[in-house]
């Protein structure tokens, strides 16, 4: 069993994700967690801080804590021992130096961190410097090589003391264990634990009441001899443990929310990756990139833990989840690099040899033609021992990788655009090795940052992977679904734009590996959760994409109220529905600032005159210096309609009954007849235009009497012959004097003086107004450079098609701006 527990347990990993946190708080036995805090997490007072704060509120008793060495105590260390390897003159004054710079470090942490004048800091510090002696003991003795394993334990010792500690005082019972005591190894060159032995040591260990630091890093031989797990192994550790304790996650706190496409330190434009491929990450490691240790994933192989990346800085953050995954995630590709390599030459390097090697060694490369192996410099004190101890001639160099890693990369098109890349770049190639998941070009000379921002910025400046949710599902949802893998294909702004959750107002069927649009029309029925927006609420706030948009195509003022959340929640709105639009002024305001505060994007061309380009003329015309001083119109298709066909020959009421079986008219006619739709369009060009109005500014003639208002929809149709005859005295009146009936929007701005109305008004039979296709909506802007010869934009205002392709103008427009919508990785911490 391996990779299919992860797929069956990854099913719905957003749902997971969203039950992360309820679950850290809910002390539910049965979901226990492993957190990992890495060496740039326990790095300063301020960053221990941080940590002591994400245990207080997040991390229960039944979790395992597994904690790296403080800030870069282990880099000193190996210096220390490389030191001693090296054997320079200047080594007794260095080695002091360091070692003095170690103690120093360490005694401040103690002091800031565990009241400096009390018993246990007194212990604490009283216990540093036994270590720091036996350190100095090793050394004068000349055993510190022999003893350069448990020079290195000292770190993570050190570390996990002080944490126990830290949390003890601040009232949190905890205690530091050495993971000497527990994790033994049955091969200790390729680090895999006895678990049985190991998983008693550990439970022996574990009392209740108390939250357990286990020190990351280290373990012993069946001898009792310290062993570490290799550079970055507490990652690796906290992985072990998790599988000995039967842990549902793993969290590995570091300071990166996640991994990205590349090293954000260095690459400024990396962008997160939220959903990593196990094999993917698992190349990572092997590669040597020090987000995750390349042992990391072995253990979650075996057994179904969630492996999460989270950031101590910004807890709340959703980080990078590691897991099995569908098409969607399976695209990303990440750029790593690594000048940490030597590659070792031998002329007896033979096909036996390298088998063994490649056997008792992670290498990162062996080429038989070459008789060359590329392993990583701590890989390789191991790998030159073992030729020495054969007997075996070699020269060493060292070594550098640029690589492109993704799932199945060697199948993808990234294959042909990375050797492109590669051969066009100054990076001084030696050897191109192919691999699936990854794509690696090594060479003699270091690896310099601007090469690996080339490479990156080649390979992964394509689009952002955005969400698409569609909210309602009437006429113009169905139809905006029907087009939208036609326009997936057409559009490049639309390469890595997903349908990920479609809903109408009682049930949704969501998905983050992508839903086909094509198949919603015939499987929604089907596959839909009764769903409110509550529940979309929850299910976005944790979702794995770069961006999502939610186009909202309900006439729903219930689901426009939550526009805020949405943008509170960094998601973006494309709407078809007025209701949001014409809010009063003061809900409008918050929901801009919501939008800014949080970057988002709203757009909402098709709430008026639906695929007409009315707003971009608009809009164009006020960018452009025009002073506005007319908005009128026929704003409402049905309208424009009935009046059009009412010419004496029919009652109106008898049209008002053929617009509703053409379906030409809401559900119910008096929606239309009331000419609120188009008292709010009115009032969304005229605040595009710059003027502060609300709904109740615009006077607005309801075509529906107030006898009629309260009837049910049957009734109101039966007594509806009791609009006529009003309207055929109206139509009477202006045929006399050669005019016809329209229901007009008009905005006039003169002399600063504002009038806003909807209403009938008589217009001559050659008004622009008066000849118009039925159904069509027309629009007119004066400025006061367009006087006499207004601009017109006349044509289709409504119907399913125009409407569905105005909302695709809309996700064409959005998608590029927010391909092209750069965010700066924000990351404190040590490094
Ligand atoms: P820790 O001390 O928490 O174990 P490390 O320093 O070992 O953390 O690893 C985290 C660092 O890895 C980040 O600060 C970042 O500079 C580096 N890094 C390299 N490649 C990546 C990547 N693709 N995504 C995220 N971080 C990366
Ligand atoms: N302290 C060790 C290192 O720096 C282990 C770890 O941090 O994961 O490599
Ligand atoms: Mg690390």
């Amino acid at each position: 069993m391996s990779e299919q527990t992860l797929v069956d347990s990854n099913v719905s990993s957003i749902s997971k994700a969203g039950l992360l946190s309820e679950q850290l708080l809910t002390n539910n036995l049965e979901e226990r967690t492993v957190h990992k805090f890495g060496g740039s997490s326990l790095g300063t007072v301020q960053s221990i801080e941080s940590v002591l704060a994400i245990i207080e509120q997040r991390i229960s008793d039944q979790d395992l804590v597994v904690v790296s060495a403080n800030g870069k105590t282990t880099d000193k260390l190996v210096e220390i021992i490389d030191l001693v390897n090296l054997c320079q003159e200047t080594e007794d004054e260095a080695f002091t130096h360091l070692l003095l710079l170690i103690q120093a470090e360490h005694k401040q942490l103690i002091t800031e961190l565990v009241a400096g004048d009390s018993e246990t800091a007194i212990e604490l510090v009283a216990k540093l410097n036994d270590d720091i002696r036996q350190i100095q003991q090793w050394y004068l003795q000349q055993q510190l090589i022999d003893n350069s394993n448990n020079v290195l334990a000292f770190g993570e010792i050190w570390s996990s003391r002080l944490l126990a500690a830290a949390l003890t005082q601040r009232g949190r019972a905890a205690v530091a264990i050495d993971t000497r005591e527990c994790f033994v190894l049955d091969c200790p060159l390729k680090t895999t634990l006895d678990s049985q032995l190991s998983s008693t040591n550990l439970h022996s260990k574990l009392k209740p009441g108390q939250l357990h630091i286990l020190t990351g890093f280290i373990a012993v031989d069946r001898q009792g001899k310290t062993h570490t797990l290799g550079r970055n192994g507490s990652d690796y550790s906290a992985t072990l443990a998790a599988d000995l304790i039967a842990a549902t996650d793993v969290s590995l706190w570091t300071d990166v929310d996640g991994i990205y496409s590349a090293d954000p330190r260095i690459v400024p434009s990396a962008k997160k990756l939220q959903r990593i491929e196990v094999s993917v990450a698992r190349e990572l490691g092997r590669l040597g990139n020090p987000v995750l240790h390349s042992k990391t994933l072995s253990p979650l192989k075996e057994k179904s833990i969630h492996l999460h990346i989270n950031n101590t800085f910004y807890p709340q953050q959703l980080g990078s989840e590691v897991g099995v995954f569908g098409e969607i995630a399976r695209q990303e590709v990440s750029i790593t690099h690594s000048n940490q390599l030597i590659g070792f030459q031998s002329k007896r390097f033979n096909k036996k040899l390298l088998a063994v090697i490649s056997e008792e060694f992670s290498t990162v490369d062996i080429d038989a033609a070459q008789k060359r192996v590329i392993i990583s410099a701590e890989q390789a004190y191991g790998l030159r021992h073992y030729l020495q101890e054969q007997c075996v001639d070699f020269a060493t160099h060292s070594m550098s990788l640029l690589a492109a890693v993704g799932y199945s990369i060697r199948d993808s098109r990234w294959h042909r655009e990375f050797i492109k890349t590669i051969e066009k770049s100054p990076y001084p190639v030696a050897k191109v090795s192919v691999n699936e998941h990854s794509l690696v070009a090594f060479s003699y000379e270091d690896c310099q940052i601007e090469w690996v921002n080339k490479l990156h910025n080649r390979l992964t400046r394509e689009h952002k992977n955005i969400g698409v949710i569609v909210a309602g599902t009437g006429n113009i949802g169905e139809t905006f679904l029907s087009n939208f893998s036609a326009q997936q294909q057409a559009q490049e702004a639309l390469n890595q734009v997903h349908l990920i959750g479609v809903m109408n107002s009682t049930k949704g069927w969501f998905d983050v590996d992508g839903l086909s649009a094509d198949k919603v029309a015939s499987e929604f029925s089907n596959n839909a959760q009764p769903c409110d927006i509550e529940g979309l609420l929850t299910w976005v706030q944790r979702h794995p994409f770069d961006e999502v948009i939610i186009v909202d195509i309900t006439p729903s003022e219930q689901f426009a109220n939550n526009y805020q959340q949405f943008f509170d929640a960094g998601i973006h709105v494309i709407s078809a529905n007025k209701c949001a639009n014409t809010f009063a002024r003061e809900a409008l305001g918050l929901l801009q600032q919501s939008i800014d505060k949080n970057d988002c994007q709203w757009l909402s061309n098709t709430t008026v005159g639906a695929g007409l380009p009315i707003n971009y003329a608009l809009k164009d015309l006020i960018d452009s210096g025009h002073q506005i001083e007319e908005i009128s119109g026929i704003f409402s298709g049905t309208l424009s309609w009935l009046f059009s066909n009412f010419d004496g020959s029919k009652p109106f009421s008898e049209l008002v009954k053929d617009a509703l079986d053409l379906g030409l008219s809401e559900p119910d006619p008096r929606d239309d007849l009331s000419g609120l739709d188009v008292q709010r369009k009115l009032l969304i060009l005229a605040r595009m235009a710059g003027f502060q109005l609300d709904l109740e500014d615009i006077d607005c003639m309801s075509l529906v009497p107030e006898s009629l208002k309260s009837l049910s929809k049957n009734e109101f149709l039966q007594q509806s012959h009791l609009l006529d005859k009003a309207f055929s005295e109206q139509l009477a009146e202006a045929q006399a004097n050669n005019a016809c009936l329209r229901y007009v929007a008009k905005l006039t701005y003169i002399d600063g003086k504002i009038r806003v109305r909807v209403g009938i008004e008589a217009l001559d039979n050659n008004h622009a107004f008066a000849n118009l296709n039925p159904c069509d909506n027309i629009f007119l802007l004066k400025t006061n450079w367009y006087q006499d010869n207004p601009l017109i934009i006349q044509g289709p205002g409504a119907g399913r098609e125009v409407t569905a392709a105005g909302l695709h103008s809309d996700l064409v427009h959005l998608c590029r701006q927010l391909n092209s919508k750069h965010q700066d990785v924000d990351i404190k911490g040590i490094n």
